[in-house]
Formats: C-alpha cells, sequence, structure tokens
C-alpha cells in the first residue's frame, strides 16, 4: 500500500447546487455538499433561495417514496 498516495476521496453529485464535491452529507441516500447544507442552515426562510432549497430536499424525498 502506497502511504504517499492521497486518500481518494469519492466525488459525489450534489443535488442542491449539480457539481460534484467531495465534502458533504448524505441524506435519505442523495449527497448534499459541505457549503450546501451550510448554506441551507443559515438561510432563512424568508429568504428568495429557501423555495429553491425546499424543491431540491422535495425531489429527493419523492425520489424516495416513488
Ligand atoms: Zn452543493
Amino acid at each position: 500500500m502506497n502511504m504517499d498516495a492521497p486518500a481518494e476521496k469519492e466525488k459525489r453529485m450534489c443535488i442542491v447546487c449539480e457539481k460534484e464535491q467531495e465534502d458533504g452529507l448524505e441524506i435519505w441516500g442523495e449527497f448534499i455538499c459541505r457549503s450546501c447544507e451550510n448554506e441551507m442552515v443559515n438561510t432563512n426562510v424568508e429568504d428568495k433561495k429557501y423555495p429553491f432549497f425546499i424543491r431540491q430536499m422535495r425531489q429527493i424525498w419523492l425520489k424516495k417514496n416513488a
């Protein structure tokens, strides 16, 4: 085993920004990157972006329950 090689992290496509990211979390089998997670946490309900996040989350939920 070559210890000099950096650990190859698996990149996954974020369901919110649709970019390939390494860091993030998995919700219901779908991936949300770290920056989107932070943004969602810090987004106020009155924020214009909030409905977008809800819609993306809903997509995950709908897929899960299809
Ligand atoms: Zn993202």
